[in-house]
């Protein structure tokens, strides 16, 4: 019998609500409540200390030994305040977790007493033990240790009692072994480059900030079903299970009402993620039933990176108390949309300007362009690149299946803004242009904000989209870090800024007037740039023909190859040219890529043949079984006619028997094929082996346990099906 199953929703059926109780109290009097913002630094720091890490967080500065011992001590006595017992360094290392390793401030005097202690190197840097997390081969070739080190522009919060603080990890040697560093060194980049290109606009501006907007979508299922299932447990996705009868073809889930047990659920969420200062937005229902998004106004990239990543722990947290679960994967059902982290991109001064917002004069529209197809240009370089960025076997589930990103780069900026980059490329020559070719060119620009404000078109197929004021790459999986495809994206925008500085310069210097030297540099990029621009339908088999044969656009046709990007020499020198990250790195990173890679793989291959030896098949036969008995039953009762009456059972009786035999040999073969690969010394091979020798089965097996799940008695079912995950009461 299906004990676990029916014991899950037993379990389900008998649950009583509990009331929550939520602040009545505005938001704005406890956002931030739990973090040591500037605000509260003021009162907890001497000025000289204060002073010291805003200008730490505006030119990225070091901090010296003195005031890291102000900060730490005024630190510890906000936090200890605020009852926190215990601190952290808090870091993203490369496996899109969070990591913490939590010391005391507690300290026991020799002799009795004891008194609370958080000395200024404590905060600046921390030794945990660098070979338990992924380094990719930095570990054998280097020291085993790493060190964390404090981030003060990402402020400190406190999370159950324990002052977390926001910290990049690195090997003993130097080499990053996280999110954060790359990406710091990116936003330090682009700041460097754009402020360059700005200054052709505006001598004011001195720095220039990436700003992000994360949408996060999730699922959630019963606690007590996900508990019944044990590939959700080890693999965060199903590998069974067939579609229900119902699920998002009504389109009855997206926007509807959100049941009262997930939204006290968002609501608990809500509360802390305020406490820590992380602006929530909106909250609303996805495509898929049971499947929800959020997303905070938009703030600095670094910052946004960490509330996103916080957000996430928060949330599976906060998910235990509802006896829900969060699923971060991409695809944890086959046949119901899967889940995406879109990321929104721009770029702002410190004048308060988003250089992807058109503005009020043709001055500030031309700046608007010159942003603008400096990133369609990044995107057209280094559109692989950024696919390579958010590749990862969880997202490869969902990329490509008319539902995400197809595997080609492609940038949508709405035809009217298509047509105005067109004229452009007609008008603009290298030619000296007369008083009236510049005066209608400068009308021309001058409508691009009247154009925006009209211009609604907005194409959900797109990896690469401009939304009016900035660009949104909706390729990135929802369990992955923004900060991979931040850093490319920074990077890649970097370079084309870089380039475009210099070509104004050079034709400056020939003697060209400034305007005229921004705009022919403009067009060349619109030129160069033209066929990764496309407004047509991005899921559509056409595309792909078009994009690949016509426009010789790259694909990726799994994930390993999407891998190999990084170590294209043209896409190495991109990072190690602008300091982002180093060869070694680059390596580091592609080893982690791909042995996380085969890992996932290896799990999901040995959970599903486990289920399918120990749970499905004793359930078919036992099923099998009772047909047989019915059958002999049959015959003893009806000796001349049992073989018709029994037609259909004798048949079902063999068909079980065939799926049996396809999943026993298939699982055989699949472990043959796991065992040919685990001999594989390279890294990159074996990748290349499970994405195409061992991956297959995993479909292959799952087809015919869906089969028999169809046909075995519904009481004996062992796992919750496809209907019961996908609701909730
Ligand atoms: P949609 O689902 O239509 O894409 P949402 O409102 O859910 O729109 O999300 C839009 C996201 O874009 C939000 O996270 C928002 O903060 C972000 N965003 C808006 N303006 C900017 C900007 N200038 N830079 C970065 N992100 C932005
Ligand atoms: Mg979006």
């Amino acid at each position: 019998m299906a004990i676990i199953r029916f014991k899950a929703l037993e379990e389900i059926s008998k649950r009583e609500y509990l009331e929550h109780e939520f602040p009545t109290e505005r938001i704005s009097n406890y956002f931030g409540a739990d973090v040591f913002t500037l605000e509260t630094m003021r009162h907890y720091l001497p000025k000289e200390a204060y002073d010291n890490v805003c200008s730490a967080i505006r030119e990225n500065k070091r901090i010296d030994r003195k005031v890291a011992n102000q900060v730490a001590s005024g630190m510890k006595a906000w936090a200890t305040e605020k009852g926190a017992t215990h601190y952290s360094h808090w870091f993203q290392p490369l496996n899109n977790t969070t990591a913490e390793k939590h010391d005391s401030f507690f300290e026991p005097l020799w002799g009795g007493g004891s008194f609370e202690t958080f000395k200024g190197d404590l905060l600046v840097q921390q030794e945990p033990d660098a070979s338990s997390f992924p380094n990719g081969g930095l570990r054998n070739t280097f020291e085993a240790r790493g060190y964390s080190a404090w981030d003060p522009s990402s402020p400190a919060f406190i999370i159950d009692q324990t002052l977390c603080i926001p910290s990049i990890f690195v090997a003993y040697t130097g080499e990053a072994l996280d999110f954060k560093t790359p990406l710091l060194k990116s936003l330090a980049a682009i700041d460097k480059a754009a402020v360059e290109v700005c200054q052709l606009f505006d001598k004011d501006v001195d720095k220039v900030n990436v700003t992000l907007g994360w949408e996060q979508e999730y699922f959630l299922v019963d606690e007590a079903l996900y508990l019944a299932r044990p590939d959700l447990t080890q693999t965060g996705r199903t590998l069974m299970g067939h579609t229900a009868a119902k699920d998002q073809q009504l389109e009855d889930h997206y926007f509807g009402t959100i049941p009262k047990r997930v939204s006290d659920f968002m609501k608990d969420f809500e509360e802390q993620a305020y406490r820590l200062g992380i602006p929530l937005k909106t909250r609303h229902n996805e495509a898929a039933p049971t499947q929800y998004e959020c997303a905070p106004m938009f703030e600095e990239a670094n910052i946004a990176v960490d509330h996103n990543t916080l957000l996430m722990t928060i949330m599976r947290r906060k998910a235990a108390k509802h006896k829900l679960k969060v699923l971060f994967h991409e695809k944890p059902y086959m046949g119901v949309n899967g889940s995406g982290k879109h990321c929104n991109w721009s770029l702002c001064t410190n004048t308060g300007v988003n250089l992807l917002a058109p503005g009020k004069t043709p001055k500030n529209n031309i700046q608007f362009l010159t942003f603008f197809v400096s990133t369609i240009k990044a995107a057209h370089d280094y559109g692989l690149l950024m696919m390579a960025s958010i590749a990862s076997e969880s997202n490869s589930h969902r990329l490509g299946a008319a539902e995400a990103p197809p595997s080609v780069m492609s940038v949508f900026t709405g035809s009217t803004l298509s047509a105005m980059l067109d004229s452009i490329e007609e008008r603009v020559t290298d030619k000296k242009m007369s008083p009236d070719e510049k005066t209608e060119i400068k009308l021309d620009i001058g409508k691009i904000p009247e154009i925006l404000l009209d211009n609604t078109d907005r194409n959900r197929t797109s990896p690469f989209a401009f939304t009016g004021n900035r660009f949104e790459f909706r390729a990135t999986g929802s369990s992955g870090n923004c900060a991979s495809p931040l850093i490319v994206i920074n990077a890649a925008v970097t370079e084309q800024l870089c380039r475009f500085k210099r070509e104004v310069d050079a034709l400056i210097e020939k003697g060209v007037k400034k305007d005229e030297a921004i705009l022919q540099t403009i067009r060349t990029y619109i030129k160069e740039s033209k066929n990764i621009r496309f407004e047509g339908n991005g899921y559509s088999k056409e595309w792909i023909e078009e994009a690949t044969t016509k426009r010789g656009l790259e694909t990726v046709n799994s994930v390993p190859d999407a891998f190999k990007a990084y170590l294209r020499p043209k896409f190495m020198k991109l990072f190690t040219d602008h300091g982002i990250m180093s060869e070694t790195e680059l390596h580091a990173r592609y080893e982690v890529k791909n042995e996380t890679f085969v890992k996932k793989i290896q799990i999901e291959s040995r959970v599903l043949a486990d289920l399918a030896a120990n749970h499905i098949i004793p359930t078919a036969i036992n099923y099998q079984n009772i047909l047989i008995k019915n059958v002999r039953g049959l015959k003893e009762i009806f000796p001349d006619e049992y073989l018709e009456m029994a037609a259909e059972e004798i048949k079902t009786i063999k068909t079980i028997a065939e799926h049996v035999k396809f999943i026993r040999e298939n699982s055989e073969a699949m472990v043959e094929a796991r065992k040919v690969g685990n001999n594989m010394e390279d890294i990159v091979a074996r990748a290349i082996h499970y994405s195409t020798e061992v991956s297959p089965y995993l479909h292959k097996i799952r087809y015919h346990i869906d089969k028999l799940e169809l046909i075995v008695d519904d009481n004996a079912w062992p796992l919750p099906k496809y209907r019961e995950l996908l609701t909730i009461h």
